[in-house]
């Protein structure tokens, strides 16, 4: 019995020894690619390119110029050109963009250009090679399509305490973030009257990146600002692809009827100051029913709501000057304007540019004079409430919700 036991065991092992040698053979068949199945072949070669040339445009330089002096020959130059003309009219390319070229690694052919449109679009014009059986055919194919950048998600916060645009630049935020994020709230909040010492903001956005090199902010995610111990909150949905927009904590949309200003964020930077600026606020003991904002010279100035244009010409003392009636209540008037931009009768839609920031009539230096008429009554726009903007559809509210509380948590 020990014997057959033995011999039982031992045989055990051979077979075991046996198997592990042949997983171990198999696997190294694969890996060397005996016996593997070959791909069936594909219709586009795969293409190696990662010789990158980045062609700066500068002043007076063409198309033409730019790839004679990258060493691209005249003949792909033009078929590129051809290839890309549907989609891009490369002889408008701009000075202080670049072009970027593409070689093939081993061949040093040129592959690829690309040429950025915009901060969100770029042409990208290929030379696509197929090949079926023994002959290979070459084409230059283009297309337009979204710059992909690499996103990061960063947060960032500050504390009033001349405007918010001086707490923005101290916190070493891009001012091109801090203006997108003012945009956001263009309808609740006056950044030149409203804000106060102690004022707190804080949001969430992302920033482009492009070869690990930080590019440009992206989209304002959601945030907050409180004005005078009073939160306001914002954050960015996408409800339709065609209906995407800013929502409040409750879901409804941000956009009122009245912006709250008649001159964009980034023109008023410099926000509520006293002193040298001169910003007159509404005041009844004093008889100044109307808003003073101080603004340069030029300044473009916009209709807050959608409207008809009443008058549009000298208006004595208050020089150049826009009226426009928004509905059977309300009425806006713009004055000392430099310029005017619209004809009486036009019809104006919210934010539409009506003219430009002057010192006409009775004005002692450049500002914009803002009025504004309920019923025939002038009144304090800054102070009048206006229905809540549209909400979230009942079919989208869940999601909003869910969305928001991520959000949440980065603001908290
Ligand atoms: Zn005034």
């Amino acid at each position: 019995m020990t014997a057959n036991n033995k011999i039982i065991k031992h045989l055990f092992l051979f077979v075991l020894i046996l198997a592990f040698f042949g997983i171990f053979y198999f696997e190294n068949q694969k890996a060397s690619g005996v016996g593997k199945i070959t791909d069936a072949p594909k219709a586009e070669k795969e293409i190696i390119a990662d010789k990158k040339k980045i062609v700066k445009i500068g002043d007076g330089d063409t198309y033409g110029i730019l790839m004679e002096r990258a060493g691209v020959g005249a003949l792909a130059a033009d078929n590129i050109y051809k290839a890309a003309a549907d989609n891009y009219d490369l002889a408008k390319i701009r000075a202080g963009r670049a072009l970027e070229l593409i070689f093939e690694k081993n061949t040093d052919n040129l592959k690829e250009l690309v040429y950025k449109i915009d901060s969100e679009k770029e042409l990208s014009v290929r030379d696509k090679i197929y090949f079926g059986g023994t002959a290979t055919t070459s084409e230059w194919t283009a297309e337009v399509r979204p710059i992909n950048y690499e996103v990061k998600i960063v947060t960032k916060e500050g504390e009033v305490k001349s405007s918010m645009y001086a707490a923005a630049l101290e916190n070493n935020i891009d001012e091109r973030a801090i203006i997108a994020f003012a945009n956001a709230f263009q309808w609740t909040i006056d950044f030149a009257m409203d804000p106060r010492a102690g004022d707190k903001f804080k949001f969430v956005y992302e920033e482009r990146y492009l070869d690990g090199e930080y590019v440009m902010p992206g989209k304002i995610l959601a945030g907050y600002y409180i004005n005078a111990g009073k939160k306001y909150e914002i954050y960015y949905f996408k409800e339709t692809d065609e209906n995407a927009g800013y929502f409040d904590a409750e879901g409804n949309s941000v956009q009122k009827m009245f912006l709250k200003a008649p001159l964009a964020f980034k023109y008023i930077s410099s926000g509520f100051t006293t002193g040298r600026r001169y910003v007159k606020a509404f005041n009844v003991s004093t008889g100044h029913r109307a808003i003073d904002y101080a603004a340069k010279y030029g300044t473009p100035v916009r209709s807050v709501g959608n409207g008809t244009v009443v008058f549009s010409g000298w208006n004595g003392p208050y020089g150049y000057t826009v009226k426009v009636r928004h509905n059977g209540t309300y009425q806006t008037k713009y004055s000392h304007m430099s310029k005017l931009a619209v004809r009486r009768g036009a019809k104006v839609k919210q934010g539409d540019v009506v003219g430009y920031v002057g010192s006409t009539g009775f004005s002692t230096g450049a500002h914009l004079h803002y009025e504004m008429k309920k019923n025939g009554v002038k009144i304090n726009p800054l102070k009048e409430i206006l229905p809540p903007g549209k909400p979230i559809k009942k079919e989208n509210r869940d999601r909003f919700f869910a969305e928001i509380e991520k959000w949440q948590e980065y603001l908290d």
